[in-house]
Order: structure tokens, then C-alpha cells, then sequence
């Protein structure tokens, strides 16, 4: 009896113990959600260990072309919070969010100023002529942190020392990741500042940092450039004794070959585009993917 007693003494004691003092903290993580996954490494920097994280089109994924699944529309109900690139990148995100219901949608885009998309190729996105690939340009990314950070800040102040200093110490990295682009450009002889991509993603980065870029193929994966187009541009380069074609990860690489081929012009590494590599490839972060594509582009570009 005195043993069982002293079992029930010690079980109720470890209850009271266990009531008085929680587990560390565990608050529970705020559920986000990001549409690419170049957005949801921004955010994922955002908010660190304050939120838990789901990106709907995965590393290497086309977020142009997406088809959302039932079970992203249950992500983006349950989310408290999702964050879109906007300017028409997600075509497909409006009737995802009107038949999920979702509840705090963030423009992370919102405060750069936007590029009109240099082609009439056709889309299947509608982005009222609007580049959206604004994250090409680091100082739009320093935006979209800034974003991010207000609007976690608000939905959850309790957080909001966490979100100011993950998100200075995370600018404070793209400063120097600006000016490591720069340099690198700078380092490039301006008549060989110019390269042909496949689809349209470079304009941003282009106007910031002085660097040519022609695209057979228009401002989206799904356009398909003519035969015409092709020959085009293969005189274009001869032309304009263009140095170098790229590919890029989203992209059907046969064109770009073709042209390559054809025009006697070198073929660069991939470019980083639309989306990261898996996290063991060369671009598995924003500022490895950057890192990736300048230095894709000085190795083709120099003399
Ligand atoms: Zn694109």
C-alpha cells in the first residue's frame, strides 16, 4: 500500500510539474505559405523558427504554367498568412485563393517598380503587360524582404523583434551580394554585355546592372517562338557578334541549342530563373542562384 501510495504521490507530482512548467516555449510556428520557391526563401529568412513554411511550386518548378493541387488548396486555407510575388507572375492564383478561402494575402512585389514585359508573345498569365520577374534585381529582393517583414510583424507582433533582426541581418547579406553584381558586371567589356536567353526573365536584372538580354521565346515558358523568330535571331547574333547563349532551368533547352548551333555562338551554363535548385544544386538559396547566374555570365562573357 505505502509503495502504491508513494506512486500515486510521485505521478500527481510529476503532473503538477508538468502543468507549472511548460516545454521551453513551443509556441505554435504561424503557418505561411509561399507560391515559388524563391519567395519562400525570402521568407523562410523572414521568419526563421516563428513560422512553418509550405512553398506551393518547388525548386525547379514553372510557377508560370502551375496547376494547383486539392491539397495546396487546403494549404492555402489553413495558412495564416500567404505571400505571392504578384504583378500576374501567378496566373493561377486568384481562383486558388477564391475557392480556399484564404486569409491574409501579401504582395510581396508590391513597391518595385514595374518593367511593361517587352513581348506580345502569348501568355497564359494575365499580368496587364507587366514583367514580374522583379527579383532579378537585388534591390527589389531588399523590397520583397521588407514586405515580408511588415507583414509578419503585424499578423504577429509578438514576433516582431525576431522578424526586424532575421530580416537586417538577411538585408544586410543582399547589400553585399548588390554590390558583388555590380563589380562583376563592371568587370565585363561593354560590347560583350549581351546574351540571348530563351524566355524573357532577365529584364530587371538587365536595367539594373547594364546587360543585354534577347529572348527568342517572350516573357513566359509556354510561347513558343517561330521558326522566323529563330532565324532572327541567329542573324541578330552574327550581326552583333553576340558572345553567348544561355539556358535556363525552366526552360526546353532545344531551342536555345538550336540557335546555338546554328549562330557559332557559345552556350553558357544554366541561368537561374524562375526558381532554385534543389538545395544541394548550385542555386539552392536567392543569393546562391544570383551568385550562380553572374558568375555563369562573366565566365561566357569575358574575352
Ligand atoms: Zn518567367
Amino acid at each position: 500500500m505505502r509503495r502504491r501510495d508513494f506512486c500515486a504521490a510521485s505521478l500527481i507530482g510529476a503532473l503538477a510539474l508538468s502543468l507549472a512548467e511548460p516545454a521551453p516555449a513551443q509556441a505554435p510556428r504561424l503557418k505561411a505559405v509561399a507560391t515559388f520557391s524563391i519567395l519562400g526563401d525570402f521568407v523562410q529568412n523572414v521568419g526563421g523558427d516563428r513560422i512553418e513554411l509550405i512553398t506551393l511550386v518547388g525548386p525547379g518548378g514553372d510557377a508560370h504554367v502551375y496547376t494547383p493541387s486539392p491539397a495546396d488548396a487546403r494549404r492555402v486555407a489553413d495558412a495564416a498568412i500567404v505571400f505571392v510575388n504578384g504583378l500576374g507572375f501567378e496566373g493561377w492564383l486568384s481562383r486558388l485563393i477564391k475557392t480556399s478561402g484564404a486569409k491574409a494575402i501579401v504582395e510581396t512585389a508590391k513597391g518595385v517598380t514595374p518593367l511593361k514585359s517587352e513581348t506580345e508573345h502569348g501568355h497564359n498569365h494575365d499580368h496587364g503587360g507587366l514583367d514580374p520577374h522583379a527579383w532579378q534585381n537585388v534591390a527589389n529582393a531588399k523590397i520583397y524582404v521588407g514586405n515580408i517583414r511588415d507583414a509578419l510583424v503585424r499578423l504577429d507582433p509578438a514576433g516582431a523583434d525576431v522578424y526586424q533582426a532575421n530580416a537586417a541581418a538577411y538585408l544586410a547579406k543582399l547589400d553585399a551580394l548588390e554590390r558583388e553584381v555590380t563589380s562583376a558586371i563592371e568587370r565585363i567589356p561593354p560590347e560583350r554585355r549581351k546574351v540571348i536567353t530563351s524566355h524573357d526573365a532577365f529584364g530587371y536584372f538587365a536595367k539594373a546592372y547594364g546587360l543585354q538580354f534577347i529572348a527568342p521565346q517572350g516573357g513566359s515558358t509556354d510561347a513558343e517562338a517561330s521558326a522566323k523568330d529563330v532565324a532572327r535571331i541567329i542573324r541578330q547574333i552574327r550581326r552583333e557578334k553576340i558572345p553567348a547563349v544561355f539556358l535556363e532551368n525552366v526552360s526546353d533547352p532545344r531551342l536555345i541549342q538550336r540557335i546555338a548551333q546554328e549562330s557559332g555562338a557559345r552556350v553558357g551554363q544554366e541561368l537561374y530563373s524562375d526558381a532554385l535548385s534543389p538545395p544541394d544544386g548550385p542555386a539552392g538559396t536567392y543569393i546562391d542562384m544570383v551568385r550562380h547566374n553572374i558568375k555563369a555570365l562573366s565566365a561566357a562573357l569575358s574575352p
